[in-house]
């Protein structure tokens, strides 16, 4: 047989194959495993993210506390000076409670925006846990739908592996170059090898050139389609 003619044989096993493992790919419960495993990894990068800022907050309000501690400090001692030193006037008097009021005023602040600090980081748990329920959920979803999902597969695959099979049978005679010409123009055209249909490429439906006519007319058994890239056969 014409090496032509056993590639386009070899065409229709391979096109027969592509076409199953497009089949697997459409399986729902395929589709459905991989949309929960996209939900799984978007709520741990969720949670990676909480976790980042409940770090960052805790650190903060570390810093927050110490500074109030430190803070408190200053005002006892403050406080002990103004007791074992009285002042001598009421001016500097009043300067002395200023500096411990002012003191004071400061703590009060950070104290007020660490408790508000403890709030959020309080609603940041609350959405952890939250975001973990779901992620469970989905999970135990998963697995069950990954359980259905892993027998289908054991019986599509005896059949993928026939095809495969059979596509390899099939290039058995065909030159090495012929085939990897076939795999290069595979690799744009679903469909590499076609007919010609009147003066026209079958592939693209391309009107062929006079001289590409004129070579099939004196017996050429194939062309190649300008326009696709396609081995168009004669016959
Ligand atoms: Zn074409």
């Amino acid at each position: 047989m014409e090496q032509y003619e056993l590639l386009w044989q070899y065409q229709q096993v391979d096109m027969e194959l592509d076409r199953y493992e497009r089949e697997m790919r459409g399986n729902s419960n395929r589709k459905e495993l991989l949309k929960h495993r996209d939900f799984l990894l978007e709520q741990q990068n969720v949670l990676k993210k909480i976790e980042a800022d409940v770090e960052m907050m805790g650190d903060r309000m570390d810093a927050l506390a110490d500074e109030i501690a430190r803070l408190n400090n200053s005002v006892n001692e403050a406080a002990a000076n103004f007791e074992a030193n009285r002042p001598e006037d009421i001016e500097e008097a009043k300067k002395q409670i200023a500096a411990i009021q002012k003191l004071l005023g400061t703590i009060s602040r950070y104290e007020s925006e660490l408790a508000k600090m403890r709030k959020d980081s309080e609603a940041r748990d609350r959405q952890q846990r939250e975001v973990r329920v779901r992620a469970a959920k989905a999970r135990a979803e998963f697995d069950r739908i990954k359980l259905i999902y892993d027998e289908e597969y054991k019986v599509a695959v005896v059949k993928l592996e026939e095809l495969k099979k059979k596509v390899a049978k099939e290039a058995e005679g065909i030159e090495p170059a012929l085939l990897e010409k076939y795999m290069a123009i595979k690799r744009h055209c679903a469909q590499p090898i076609t007919r010609i249909h009147g003066d026209r490429c079958g592939g693209c439906n391309m009107q062929l050139p006079a001289a590409d006519m004129n070579k099939i007319r004196t017996g050429a058994p194939f062309v190649e389609c300008e326009n696709c890239g396609r081995i168009i056969l004669a016959k």
